[in-house]
């Protein structure tokens, strides 16, 4: 058997027989004895190189040239690298470090986010995408996963990674992410979740509460009504009140996810670990109703590994918290009671730039905690297009001036576009200066679908193919800003080794 070192994938070697210039990731290269592997770049297209013999080469999709192999970075290839390079496939967070899902909607953020990490010790979820990201993006879960895959190859990145299907709400779609490889499941019940009670007054209260029948309605009272729950010194009481709401507005979402626990042997197995998220609904999650949705998984027999309550103030997107911190600390202290008592940990959605909550997360929380960011690497990419592409910039700005309006459709954002600095009043050098006011992050970020999908009356992608090519070849300038900007979450959560 032939050894290969190091040295010998050459990057002259390979433009030779490419007959292309190519970026030669050194961190990719592996040597793993009879063969020899790397990835490389060309414009914005990444290509796996084998070097050698043997069955990963030969299980390869590509094309021989010369002494090289030549394979497309596809899904197929993937699933071959996974194979014989573990640390490539996603996993669980089996040793429960402190989680941070990193949603990358254009599949070119993991490198940055990797840089981020460094040798901390912090388990990063580098896919994680929702069924509305993924038609917004045109992207599958199996692109999205293939991407941070490769990306992982590309970084020589060992320490282990996620794949979050995030905020599935339908059986399918949990089936399908699992069957991707999803090793984590955000199952988003707001569908089950009755948003009509919360508004109500006694008498309404009680007529709805009437309507269920009279069995389950002395099931839940038997067990909860008037009942007091002691966690150290904080005592909770269910009410006859609240109890009445709970059941109202809780009492399908639990069927659901105790159905969907029942269903997929993967969960109780720790193939997959399973979050339940009711932060999309209408009013924040009261203590007392996080209680007994607690009690009510654990009594199903259910072990959910992180729960996202919507906690009280406004989590918009790309911008800092909006709300009173004396409350959001309160709630979060009993929030994290909870979890604690019943063996599951607090997850913290649409976390992306909430800076000022970060250490309020960190002083309350004593054991490792779930975060999620996504589109706060749209912004950065888009400071990218900013500092590097005026033409391109102004371009995407005014687009998304255009579509706001039907992005609102999407995302609940309170952006005042009159306070946006007009773009024929900014010089080329001031446009990343977008990138810091509020307003202007709100209006870009939740516009990207349009941004990234939108074709002019040919049929041609009006940014797409330019962006992602100023992307590819600012990728190091890309990688800074994200591993600067997700580092800052990093230190700011006190995730710090
Ligand atoms: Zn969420």
């Amino acid at each position: 058997m032939e050894v290969y070192g190091i040295k010998m994938i050459r990057k002259p070697d390979i433009e030779r027989i490419m007959g292309k210039t190519v970026t030669l990731y050194e961190e990719s290269v592996t040597n793993l004895g009879e063969c020899i592997l790397a990835l490389v770049r060309s414009g914005d297209t990444k290509h796996l190189i084998a070097k050698g013999s043997g069955p990963l080469v030969d299980k390869l999709e590509g094309e021989v040239k010369d002494d090289l192999k030549i394979c497309p970075a596809n899904h197929a290839n993937r699933l071959v690298l996974n194979a014989y390079l573990p640390y490539t496939k996603p996993t669980t967070n089996k040793d429960g470090r402190p989680s941070i899902g990193l949603g990358d909607r254009l599949g070119q953020a993991t490198p940055g986010h990797i840089k981020a990490l460094g040798d901390k010790n912090i388990f990063p979820y580098f896919a994680q995408q929702s069924i509305r990201e993924l038609n917004l993006t045109g992207r599958t879960f199996d692109g999205v996963i293939d991407d941070a895959a490769y990306a992982v190859f590309q970084c020589g990145y060992t320490a282990g990674w996620g794949a979050d299907g995030d905020h599935l709400k339908k059986e399918e779609e949990v089936k399908a992410a699992l069957q991707c490889g999803a090793t984590m499941i955000t199952l988003d019940s707001s569908e089950m979740i009755d948003n009509t009670i919360a508004g109500l007054n006694e008498k309404e209260l009680l007529v709805r509460y009437e309507q269920v029948d009279e069995k389950t309605r002395s099931f839940y009272e038997d067990l909860y009504k008037e009942r007091t729950f002691t966690f150290g010194k904080l005592n909770l009481t269910l009410d006859t009140v609240s109890l009445m709401k709970d059941i109202l507005i809780y009492g399908k979402a639990l069927d659901y996810i105790q159905k969907i626990w029942e269903t997929f042997p993967a969960f109780k197995a720790d193939e997959s670990f399973l979050e339940v998220s009711v932060d999309e609904t209408a009013t924040p999650t009261d203590p007392k109703s996080h209680l007994f949705i607690a009690l009510e998984l654990k009594r199903r027999g259910v072990h959910l590994k992180t729960l996202a309550p919507r906690f009280a103030g406004e989590f918009q997107k790309g911008i800092d918290y909006i709300g009173d911190l004396k409350q959001f600390e309160q709630e979060l202290i009993i929030h994290e009671t909870i979890a604690l008592a019943h063996d599951y940990r607090l997850s913290v959605h649409s976390g992306s730039d909430k800076f000022s909550i970060f250490p309020l997360l960190a002083k309350h929380i004593g054991r490792p905690f779930h975060v999620k960011t996504a589109g706060t690497n749209w912004l950065e990419a888009m400071h990218v297009v900013a500092l590097t592409d005026p033409s391109l910039y102004r371009r995407m700005h005014a687009h998304a001036l255009a579509r706001f309006k039907a992005a609102t459709a999407f995302y609940v954002v309170t952006t005042d576009l009159s306070k946006i600095k007009p773009l024929d009043k900014v010089s080329d050098e001031q446009l990343g200066d977008y990138l810091k006011d509020d307003n202007a992050r709100q209006l870009l970020h939740i516009t990207y679908g349009y941004l990234l999908q939108d074709k002019d009356e040919q049929g041609a992608y009006l940014f797409r193919d330019e962006f992602f090519a100023l992307l590819a070849e600012e990728e190091e300038l890309y990688r800074d800003l994200l591993a600067k900007h997700i580092g800052k979450h990093f230190e700011l959560l006190g995730w710090k080794k």
